[in-house]
């Protein structure tokens, strides 16, 4: 940008010089506007471009493709989301003068020559422009974000399980999964989100809520009763590495977490009654991998004593004698 000094220089009086810098800034603020609107346009052009690959037949007869009449469409801002759900609970937009619906598959338009695809459902202009506004950052899911920042926050433990539903590849349009509500500590029961305010995530988009957020998957996810909930325990700082076998894991089941810590208790009332275990009629099976576990218990628990026995008799008799009249029926207990 030029001063008015410059402007000077290069031969205009000093009310034009003047006027120039208003107008240069004014210019300066236009080409900046117009620089950020392509900036918005280019990753819409690019998941444009990439519907045209993937659907050839989304091209019209007569030139264009729907996918760009549906990139005017968002541009203009010429879709909305309802409030209501169809009659089978699935979301709902307004395209235009037209309603259709994202998971649903349909719409009420008259474009019979579009494509309808198994796993997508119909690609007509309105259907591509709901889904170029609900991709539109595609790898990034600023929704998710907002929606988990103040459940992160605000919850009192070291971990929230985000409670996720999964559905698997029927169609072939890949996995799916849904952000469906949380559990933290003091929760008796988990939040569970309606149908219509459920968040559906790809793996990329739930990198990179992570990311924003500096949380991590902490454990593989965890199987709860029927057919497609899940929870994934998140904690801030580092954990699992959320690849697709991560991500998309089977999943631990209560029942497998159950047994694992009731073995673990048992093992240790093992171990610290081994003596009286040994000795005992009743017949209980270890493997050796359990033996062993339950022999360096065993030893561990007795180091421990004898280290708070070293530590008892190092104590001044003063001290002792304190300790006995305050805490002794404490510690007897
Ligand atoms: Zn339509």
């Amino acid at each position: 940008m030029n001063t008015v000094a410059e402007f000077i220089k290069q031969g205009w009086d000093p009310a034009q010089a003047a006027i120039l810098v208003e107008v240069q800034k004014g210019v300066t603020v236009d080409a900046y506007q117009e620089a950020k609107v392509d900036a918005a346009r280019l990753p819409l052009l690019r998941l444009v471009e990439g519907y045209e690959a993937k659907w050839p037949g989304i091209h019209y007869a007569k030139g264009g493709s729907r996918a760009r009449k549906a990139m005017e469409i968002v541009l203009n801002g010429g879709l909305y989301r309802v409030i209501e759900a169809d009659h089978n609970g699935n979301d709902l937009w307004q395209v235009g003068n037209h309603r259709c619906s994202k998971r649903g598959g349909w719409c009420d338009c008259k474009d019979e020559q579009a494509p309808v695809i198994v796993g997508y459902g119909k690609l007509c202009q309105h259907r591509l422009a709901v889904a170029l506004k609900t991709n539109w950052l595609g790898d990034q899911h600023p929704e998710l974000l907002a929606y988990l920042q103040p459940i992160i926050e605000k919850a009192p433990g070291a971990f929230v399980d985000l409670l996720i539903e999964r559905d698997y590849d029927w169609h072939g349009e890949g996995n799916r999964a849904r952000v469906a509500g949380y559990w933290h500590h003091g929760m008796s029961q988990h939040v569970r989100l309606t149908p219509l305010e459920i968040i559906p995530v790809t793996l990329p988009q739930f990198q990179w809520v992570m990311g924003q957020l500096g949380w991590a998957l902490v454990d593989l996810p965890m199987k709860l009763a029927g057919f497609t909930d899940y929870y994934y325990r998140i904690a801030k700082g580092d954990g699992f590495p959320l690849d697709e076998a991560v991500f998309w894991h089977k999943g631990r089941t209560w029942q497998m977490s159950d047994r694992e810590r009731m073995r673990r208790f048992q093992l240790r009332d093992i171990a610290i009654h081994l003596d009286a275990f040994v000795k005992s009629p009743l017949y209980v099976g270890l493997s050796s991998y359990e033996a062993g576990r339950v022999m360096q218990l065993h030893a561990q628990i007795a180091v421990n004593q004898e280290q708070a026995l070293e530590v008892w008799e190092a104590l001044p008799n003063t001290v002792k004698q304190f300790i006995l009249e305050n805490k002794g029926v404490e510690y007897a207990n």
